[in-house]
């Protein structure tokens, strides 16, 4: 379809994948709750950045993920927006259940970043957010997770400290985000990537999102993902 390919071009979009969805132009397009718009125009925002014109359709559709771009592009709302949607189409949590989604970030600052935003949009749908990483103490942690939450944001080392303790299961996780997977590499993580992503069930949703592309993501990309559509926005990747 010229007419996509252009809006594309115009968004300095690329894509790869078969079958990959049309972008979107207004966040109606998604066709997002009335709540979820509320939420959304809370935060001001008025139309989607490029990213999340071509992610959101993707992700919104159930397929994997691969999205680079750069920082400050609004990657963090191209994840939560659609988490909160699959988390609303999944049957409640029972007790001792969840988290539905997870979400790993390579620094307790970025997590914690992550974490304020997924509440902005969570809090409306009476969904629970737990953070996972330094800071609090690994006691009350625990507690808190133990009551249940449908999102964990985490670093890695303190999910997989937290799953070793039994703190919750992966049963009910079928969205995975790993945001920022060049850094998490950089940060010698990719042994506990590993092991997360070992402990979830195959039939998740997985998305991986990258400011660039080494060699060593792309191989874990291909092994982790099911038929993803690759977004790039920019001039990197
Ligand atoms: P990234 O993860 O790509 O570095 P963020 O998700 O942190 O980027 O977003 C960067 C900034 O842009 C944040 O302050 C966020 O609130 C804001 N933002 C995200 N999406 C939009 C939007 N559609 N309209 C306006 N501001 C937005
Ligand atoms: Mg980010």
């Amino acid at each position: 379809d010229p007419e996509v390919n252009e809006y594309r071009a115009s968004l300095a979009i690329r894509v790869s994948g078969f079958d990959v969805p049309r972008p979107i132009k207004t966040f109606e397009d998604s066709g997002f709750s009335v709540e979820l718009m509320k939420a959304i125009s809370k935060q001001g925002y008025e139309k989607p950045t490029p990213i999340q014109c071509q992610a959101l359709p993707i992700v919104l559709s159930g397929r994997d993920i691969i999205g680079i771009a750069k920082t400050g592009s609004g990657k963090t709302a191209a994840f939560v927006l659609p988490m909160i949607v699959h988390i609303m189409d999944q049957p409640e949590l029972q007790k001792e259940e969840g988290p539905i989604g997870v979400i790993c970030a390579p620094t307790r600052e970025l997590a914690h970043q992550i974490f304020v935003e997924a509440k902005k949009f969570s809090k409306s749908h009476g969904i629970r957010v737990s953070a996972v990483y330094g800071g609090m103490s690994k006691l009350d942690q625990y507690k808190e997770l133990k009551a249940g939450c449908e999102i964990v944001v985490a670093t890695p080392g303190r999910l997989i400290d937290m799953i070793r303790k039994k703190a919750f299961t992966m049963l009910r996780a079928t969205y995975l985000v790993l945001d920022e997977a060049d850094r998490m590499f950089d940060l010698g993580f990719e042994p506990q990537i590993r092991s997360i992503v070992g402990q979830i069930r195959p039939d998740r949703q997985t998305l991986l999102f990258s400011a660039t592309m080494p060699r060593k993501v792309e191989k874990l990309a291909r092994e982790i993902l099911t038929d993803p559509v690759r977004v790039t926005v920019g001039e990197i990747g």
